[in-house]
């Protein structure tokens, strides 16, 4: 149980809810904000960055604010083993099993793969999952959508030999997983009073704060947090699989789930998903995606994903190339990790030369 900083102007209520939630220090936290002077020049708006991707070591990226509560919860429970998915590459993967390992916990991934008589590649979350021990099974992508049973049944054989397992959800995003991100806006709040986001007004100091959303726990915690500790006008989700109605639902759902466990958090925000830059497909990037992460690396030294941040970076240049964003706007990027899975991807970026 952790103690928060004091914020000044917090309701009571809502810092004792927070308070009162069990929750492990895994994360290096405040990450940094940074201002991006590059990306200015590229987007045409002001452009900050939440370092989220140096949350940790190895463990780094957005899912470690959620797996401080969830295996908080895993272990108040008594449980010994966790259970999670993913696509063969996750990052959510990845870090449930680096965590789990530097909690004592056994952990259990289904990871889902093209084909499943294939070794695994020993490259980029695998070869972190691998070396952290943890118990890969590969799985179809059509026993992918049934996950949560496949997790289910999985942690029934469990508890059968006598272990006690503990399931979380793909992405760690449920209500508890999400109130990662709350708190994760709790911190930025903190760090605007203290003066760290230049001299914007510190009331919601930012018009857009911008994200990736692959499982919709970040946005759901980013929507409520955002709007409670007045970080900015608008959210947005970059959608990198999914389209926009069905983000919204699984977003709204979770963010309802949230405010049942700190009920004085404002239920009645509408998640905004954007999915104009979801790519050929999940963990595919376009032409455009690559080449906009690779320009992007030379010229400010911030590395981006092919599988999220990228897409959430080059759907938010596109909306301010449709206006949906206006140009000077004050634009806060998420940027949640994911390096991993970049350097598992090599080939896909045959224009890159040696
Ligand atoms: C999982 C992930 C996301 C998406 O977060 P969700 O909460 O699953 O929507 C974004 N970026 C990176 C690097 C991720 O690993």
């Amino acid at each position: 149980m952790g103690t928060l900083l004091p914020l000044s102007g917090e309701p009571a209520a809502l810092r004792a809810s927070l308070e009162a939630l069990p929750r492990l220090r895994l994360a290096h936290l405040p990450t940094p904000l940074l201002k991006v002077r590059a990306l200015d020049d590229r987007l045409g708006c002001d452009v900050w960055i939440k370092r989220d991707d140096a949350t940790a070591g190895a463990e780094a990226g957005n899912k470690i604010r959620k797996l401080e509560l969830l295996l908080a919860d895993a272990l108040a429970r008594g449980c010994d083993t966790v259970i999670t998915c993913g696509g063969v590459q996750s990052n959510h993967a990845r870090a449930t099993a680096l965590l789990a390992a530097r909690l004592g916990l056994r952990c259990v991934l289904l990871l889902r793969v093209s084909d499943v008589a294939e070794p695994l590649p020993k490259t980029g979350n695998v070869l972190l999952d691998l070396l952290a021990g943890a118990d890969i099974r590969r799985i179809t992508a059509d026993e992918y959508r049934a996950r949560d049973q496949r997790m289910y049944d999985v942690a029934q054989s469990l508890a059968i030999a006598g272990r006690k397992p503990y399931v979380i959800p793909e992405g760690g995003s449920n209500g508890l997983g999400a109130i990662g991100y709350v708190l994760a806006m709790r911190e930025l709040r903190g760090q605007i009073d203290a003066g760290l986001a230049g001299n914007a007004p510190k009331d919601r100091p930012f018009d857009v704060i911008a994200h990736a959303c692959g499982s919709g726990g970040t946005a759901a915690g980013v929507l409520l947090g955002a709007h409670t500790y007045r970080i900015a006008a608008r959210a947005i989700a970059f959608a990198v699989c999914d389209d926009a109605a069905t983000f919204s639902r699984r977003i709204a759902g979770i963010a309802r789930d949230a405010c049942a466990i700190v009920p004085s958090l404002d239920a009645a925000q509408t998640p905004h998903v954007d999915d104009h830059a979801r790519g050929p497909a999940y963990g595919v990037a376009s032409d455009e995606q690559r080449a906009l992460l690779a320009d992007i690396a030379r010229t400010s030294g911030v590395v981006l994903d092919p599988v999220y941040t990228g897409k959430a970076m080059h759907g938010l240049a596109l909306a301010v190339r449709r206006g949906d964003v206006a140009l000077g706007s004050r634009v806060l990027f998420i940027h949640t990790g994911g390096l991993p899975g970049l350097l598992a991807a090599g080939d896909a970026f045959d224009d890159l030369r040696g």
